[in-house]
C-alpha cells in the first residue's frame, strides 16, 4: 500500500486486508487509554477533503491522524473555492502543491478519486465516492465482525436497505466474498440490482426481510440514500419500516448470536426500530470505535509503511 493510496477493496487482495485488520488489532486497545498520542506520523501532514456530508468518516480519519501524531487540515467543499467554480483537478493539484504526505476526500462522483490519483503524485485515501466504493467502512465493519466472530469464512451476512445507491454495501461485497462470507441482499426490488447476483455464487438476492434474516450471523442495516434518488419516489418512513424496518421480532429468524450493525447515520423508525438500534447485541457504536483503529491502521501502512514496525506497546494510561 506504500505510497499508493487506498482507493477500494475491489483491487486488494486478502492478504492486503488481513495486514491492514492485523495492523488495527494493533491499535484497538489505544482507543481506552488515556495518553493515546504516537509519534508514528510525526512531522507528516495530512489533507481531509470532504464534498460531501460525513459525521464518523470525517471526524474518525481526523483522529486516526492525530492520534499517529501527523498534522491534519480538514477542508469541506464550502467554504472552499469550490464554491467558486474551481473545478476538482484544480482544487486538487492547488493542494497537492502544498506538499501534504496524503489526502483523505470524499466526493458525490463515483471514480472521482481514482481519476484524480492518475493525475496526482500524492497518496488519496477514498472515504467514498459516490455509489461506488467506500473501503475503510468495509474494513472497520470487518473487524467489528471479527471482535464477535472467529472468521468471516462461512458467515451469512444480511445486507438490507437501499443497496443499489449504497457504495457500503459495494465495498462489504468486495470484502466478503474475498473472505469466503455469504451475502444475501434484501431491500425493495428497484433498491436491489439483480447484477448482484453475478457476482459470485455466495451472492443472493430477496425482497423478503424474513428470508434474508433466516440463520444471519450479521445483520447489516442500510439507510435510504435520500441524495442520490428522486426523494418523491421513495416510501414515507412508515410504509418503508413497514416492510424493510428491522425490529426485535425479525432477530428470532436470525441466529442467535447475531449481531445488528448499520453504518449510520440511522434513520430510527425508518430502516432501523429503537429497540434494535439500542439491543445489546447491536454493534454499531462498536462499528464507530473500530473506525478510528481501522484508520490509524490504514494510514500507519500508507505512510509509515509495511516494513516499519508498529510502535512498542501504546502507551500506558
Ligand atoms: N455513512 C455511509 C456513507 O457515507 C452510509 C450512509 O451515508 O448511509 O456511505
Amino acid at each position: 500500500m506504500r505510497g499508493k493510496g487506498l482507493l477500494g477493496i475491489e483491487p486488494l487482495t486478502a492478504e492486503e486486508i488481513q495486514k491492514i485488520l492485523d495492523r488495527a488489532r494493533f491499535y484497538q486497545p489505544l482507543q481506552a487509554r488515556t495518553g493515546r498520542k504516537l509519534d508514528t506520523l510525526r512531522g507528516r501532514t495530512i489533507i481531509h477533503l470532504f464534498y460531501e456530508s460525513s459525521t464518523r468518516t470525517r471526524t474518525s480519519f481526523e483522529i486516526a491522524a492525530k492520534r499517529l501524531g501527523a498534522d491534519t487540515v480538514t477542508l469541506s467543499a464550502k467554504g472552499s473555492s469550490v464554491d467558486k467554480g474551481e473545478s476538482l483537478l484544480d482544487t486538487l493539484n492547488t493542494l497537492a502543491a502544498m506538499r501534504p504526505d496524503a489526502i483523505v476526500m470524499r466526493h458525490s462522483a463515483s471514480g472521482a478519486p481514482h481519476f484524480l490519483a492518475r493525475y496526482l503524485e500524492t497518496p488519496i485515501l477514498n472515504a467514498g465516492d459516490g455509489t461506488h466504493e467506500h473501503p475503510t467502512q468495509a474494513l472497520l465493519d470487518a473487524l467489528t465482525i471479527l471482535d464477535h466472530k472467529p472468521s468471516l469464512a462461512g458467515l451469512r451476512v444480511a445486507i438490507i436497505g437501499d443497496i443499489a445507491h449504497s457504495r457500503v454495501a459495494r465495498s462489504n461485497l468486495h470484502l466478503l466474498t474475498k473472505f469466503g462470507a455469504s451475502v444475501v441482499f434484501c431491500g425493495p426490488p428497484p433498491l436491489v440490482p439483480r447484477e448482484l447476483e453475478c457476482f459470485s455464487p455466495n451472492v443472493t438476492r430477496t425482497f423478503r426481510m424474513e428470508e434474508a434474516i433466516t440463520d444471519a450471523d450479521v445483520i447489516m442495516m442500510l439507510r435510504v440514500q435520500f441524495e442520490r434518488q428522486n426523494p418523491h419516489r421513495v416510501p414515507s418512513a412508515s410504509e418503508y419500516f413497514r416492510f424493510y424496518g428491522l425490529r426485535l421480532e425479525h432477530l428470532r429468524a436470525a441466529r442467535p448470536d447475531a449481531i445488528v450493525m448499520h453504518p449510520g447515520p440511522i434513520n430510527r423508525g425508518r430502516e432501523i426500530s429503537s429497540e434494535v438500534a439500542d439491543f445489546p447485541r447491536s454493534a454499531i457504536l462498536n462499528q464507530v470505535e473500530n473506525g478510528i483503529a481501522v484508520r490509524m491502521a490504514v494510514l500507519d501502512l500508507l505512510l509509515a509503511g509495511e516494513s516499519a514496525k508498529p510502535p512498542e506497546r501504546p502507551p500506558a494510561s
